[in-house]
């Protein structure tokens, strides 16, 4: 297949992904009073922004040619069905915890616990719709560094981020967020 079937996904993959947020989330101007933005968060989101950027130099320049493998039909099919539910996913959890929201590990002022929508069963459904986005990028697009570079930032972001995420959250909303863990899972529904 030609890779420029590839190159157009992955174009219109990350475009979605940065005007989802930008078009939903409106806390931007409110202000912020606790951040976790230590060492480690600092690091985990530079490695997010280059295993989101990788995909694009792929797409703009020939550096990574050397890495590039051919493009076949079937994962280029799944790739694109799992990026398709990765931003459904994206979109969802973004409209669902509106200004709460934040890139990094952050309490903003009247930050209110979100536990309607897709956050009823889940706590953590905008790190599975990135898993699922990068997955797909990593099926879609044929190059063995630009292909699985955001999926193994965005792995290493989980399993980093989530503790401390969860710890932050029990200190601001102690009760509420201990019962809010006993009735949902991680990631999945049901399952974990
Ligand atoms: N881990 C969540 C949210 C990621 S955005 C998810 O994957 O869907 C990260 C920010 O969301 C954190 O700074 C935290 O303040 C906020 N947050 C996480 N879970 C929340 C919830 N249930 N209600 C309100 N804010 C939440």
């Amino acid at each position: 297949m030609n890779p420029w079937f590839a190159k157009t996904i992955i174009l219109v993959g990350t475009v979605a992904m940065l005007v989802i947020p930008a078009s939903l989330h409106r806390g931007g101007g409110i202000k912020v009073v606790r951040s976790r933005k230590g060492p480690l968060e600092r690091g985990l989101l530079a490695l997010t922004s280059l295993g989101f950027l990788l995909p694009l130099v792929w797409v703009a320049t020939p550096v990574l040619t050397s890495a590039d493998y051919p493009l076949r039909p079937i994962p280029f099919i799944a790739g694109i069905l799992c990026i398709g539910l990765g931003l459904w996913y994206f979109h969802r959890s973004h409209a669902d915890l509106g200004t709460n929201w934040s890139i990094t590990l952050e309490v903003r002022e009247r930050h209110q616990l979100v536990t309607h929508g897709i956050y009823r069963h889940v706590r953590h459904p905008m790190y599975l719709a990135l898993l699922l986005y990068s997955m797909g990028q990593s099926l879609v697009l044929p190059n063995w560094v630009a292909g699985p570079s955001y999926l193994a930032a965005i792995v290493l972001l989980f399993a980093l981020r989530v503790g401390p995420e969860e710890r932050m959250m029990l200190e601001e909303f102690g009760k509420d967020y201990e019962a809010y863990m006993t009735r949902t899972k991680r990631l999945v529904r049901g399952v974990w």
